[in-house]
């Protein structure tokens, strides 16, 4: 084949970057046909072994790895660049995950003439602030536009937009975009934050011990209306970014389009799971945190008797994400009307987005 575009995908083990190991290859993805070369820290694990593209195992955040790993692919003419690494503090977040975007950039940049665009991942904590500030600071009123202005204090996001609005300074005619998301559902046992995931996990843990489903979160969350993200959706916005000239050199609020209220999909989990619906629970807050602490033998019978691929309860199940997002009090709504202004349509059906990756989860044996 002759191809027409070559990606660089930095994170292809991850929720967006296995949908995008997915969806670039197919024969009518926008830019195509596409080459394809996924980078990611671990071997190639056995769920990701079918996408047609290039595993490249390296340490990005290790600067001379990098080099001797990425210098040498001279073709690519687009970075996708969907990884992050969680540090306690915010100060040391904004360190490590300046260095890794740093690092690719610079081992690219100079080696890739046909590099043309740069995409960068980053999300919503750009408008509320990072976790360590959750709840005590005052962050950007809803919905936010991606005109609103940065907030005073440190974000990884930040400190990775300055670096990548230095660095296409060094190719002439580079272009770049960010994607912001909201809370992302998608599929990938080695994300970080996986809320889908976690909380098939948490299902899976609840009938396993003949409980109710309870819901592990504030009232606000249960009643209000909420907005997220469908991992192919984030992948469809980061194509589109990277092939459409109206696209260019922007930031792009990247979310479903359309609200729900989790109460309508804990009804999906409680089907999925065939479970009792143990709904909101009153002003004292449960925790997924505290709930699973002493569940990892019970997590590994279950993965034992129902011959699933094998994973550590701490691994599937974020609780610290799970508790952090589904705890919030306040709404939290984006706009994508500039989206739409510059020509991306794309759209999900949130509730059905939520069905199919639990759905997903399952049928790769995930979770029962
Ligand atoms: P993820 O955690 O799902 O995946 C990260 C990927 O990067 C994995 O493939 C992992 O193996 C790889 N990786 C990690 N460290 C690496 C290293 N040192 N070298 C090479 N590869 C490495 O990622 P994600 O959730 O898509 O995160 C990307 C961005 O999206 C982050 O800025 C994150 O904050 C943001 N975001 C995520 C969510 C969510 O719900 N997951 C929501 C909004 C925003």
């Amino acid at each position: 084949t002759k191809f027409q575009s070559v990606g660089l995908l930095v994170g292809v083990t991850g929720i967006v970057g296995n949908s995008l190991a997915e969806i670039l290859p197919l024969s009518d993805t926008p830019g195509g046909p596409w080459k394809v070369y996924g980078v990611a820290r671990r071997p190639c694990p056995s769920w990701n072994v079918d996408h047609p593209i290039h595993y490249i195992q390296c340490d990005v955040s290790d600067s001379q790895q990098t080099r001797d790993k990425l210098s040498e692919l001279n073709d690519i003419t687009h970075i996708f660049y969907v990884t992050w690494i969680n540090k306690p503090t915010e100060a040391e977040n904004c360190d490590v995950n300046g260095r890794m975007l740093r690092n690719v950039l610079e081992a690219v940049i100079p080696n890739a003439p046909n590099l043309q665009h740069i995409c960068l991942q980053t999300g919503r904590k750009h408008y509320v602030g990072s976790f360590e500030l959750l709840g005590k600071i005052q962050p950007h009123e809803p919905p936010y536009h991606e005109d609103l202005p940065r907030l005073n204090l440190p974000c990884f996001y930040y400190t990775q937009e300055d670096i990548l609005l230095e660095e296409v300074q060094k190719k002439e005619g580079l272009t770049w975009s960010v994607h912001r998301p909201s809370v992302i559902f998608g599929f990938s046992p080695y994300s970080l934050m996986n809320i889908v995931g976690s909380l098939c996990a948490y299902a899976a843990i609840c009938k396993y011990e003949g409980m109710p489903l309870r819901f592990p979160g504030s009232r606000a969350v249960w009643e209000g209306f909420w907005d997220v993200s469908d991992a192919d959706l984030i992948a469809e916005h980061e194509i589109w970014a990277a092939v459409d000239p109206f696209a260019k050199n922007e930031a792009y609020n990247c979310s479903n389009g359309d609200v729900f209220k989790w109460k309508d999909l804990w009804e999906v989990l409680v089907e999925k799971f065939e479970l009792e619906n143990g709904g909101f629970n009153g002003e004292s807050r449960l925790t997924t945190g505290e709930m699973m602490k002493d569940k990892g033998p019970v997590w590994d019978e279950i993965v034992r008797e129902n011959g699933l691929v094998p994973t550590k309860l701490e691994e599937i199940g974020g609780w610290w994400f799970v508790d952090a997002t589904l705890g919030i009090i306040d709404s939290s709504l984006d706009s994508m009307n500039k989206s739409k202004e510059h020509g991306f349509l794309g759209f999900r059906n949130s509730k059905t987005s939520f069905s199919s990756w639990i759905d997903k989860m399952k049928s790769y044996r995930f979770v029962p």
